[in-house]
């Protein structure tokens, strides 16, 4: 390691409108690691009118997945950055087993993968996801106190696929292809379980509280 401090990498796991986001935008700041947003990856090719982007775009808008090759190939590809040798924070990746097996394979050797899976109840993710809001220029993913968008200064506007028939979708598909994904982690020391239902800053202290307790069951396991 010559003397570098040890990479740092974290999963968040959670249904739509958990928090991830918001927690991973915290998290890699305060660690000085790179987010990375599948959703936002997607959305900015979206507006950026690329094939990648046109190709999803009907995918998304429906609340279904992406192919398991086109996202293993996005995230190995943004995970061989050099940016992301410190480690990094995934949002939104793995949403599959396939995806998570993959995972595996790519940081095989690059230290302990964390992940930290944050739980909401149904009706309150309902709740939020109609009240969330992106950038309508860059699709970056609002703030709960901006009034335009902290990266361009765009409008803010609700996501298509926030839209309630479309939510339920997500929320389904979520429970039969990403949630099997708790149990296909769980047995690891460094799973940890978060309660998201509670204010931002009381679920950053967890994140942070687990984060600590799971690099250490991480040490202690070699
Ligand atoms: P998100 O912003 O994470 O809610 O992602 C928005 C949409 O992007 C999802 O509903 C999917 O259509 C697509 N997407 C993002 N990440 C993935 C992934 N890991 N696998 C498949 N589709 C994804």
């Amino acid at each position: 390691m010559n003397g570098a401090r040890p990479a740092l990498n974290v999963i968040m796991l959670g249904p739509p409108g958990a928090g991830k986001g918001t927690q991973a935008e915290r998290l890699a700041r305060t660690r000085g690691l790179p987010k990375i947003s599948t959703g936002d990856i997607l959305r900015e090719a979206v507006q950026a009118g690329t094939e990648m982007g046109l190709a999803a775009k009907a995918t998304m808008e429906a609340g279904n997945l992406i192919s398991d090759d086109v996202m293993i190939g996005i995230v190995r590809d943004r995970l061989n950055r050099e940016d992301a040798r410190v480690g990094f924070v995934l949002d939104g990746f793995p949403r599959t087993v396939a995806q998570a097996a993959a995972l595996d394979e790519m940081v095989n050797g690059r230290g302990p993968l964390i992940v930290l899976a944050m739980v909401v109840p149904e009706d309150i993710l309902v709740r939020r996801l109609a009240t969330r809001r992106i950038c309508s220029k860059c699709g970056a993913t609002a703030a709960v106190d901006w009034n335009v968008c902290g990266k361009c200064g765009g409008a803010l506007i609700a996501r298509v696929d926030d839209s309630i028939d479309i939510v339920r979708e997500r929320l389904k598909i979520y429970l039969r292809q990403t949630d099997p994904l708790v149990n296909f982690y769980s047995t690891r020391g460094t799973f940890r379980a978060i309660d998201g239902n509670q204010r931002p800053d009381i679920v950053t202290a967890q994140v942070d509280a687990a984060i600590t307790a799971a690099t250490s069951a991480a040490g202690a396991a070699q």
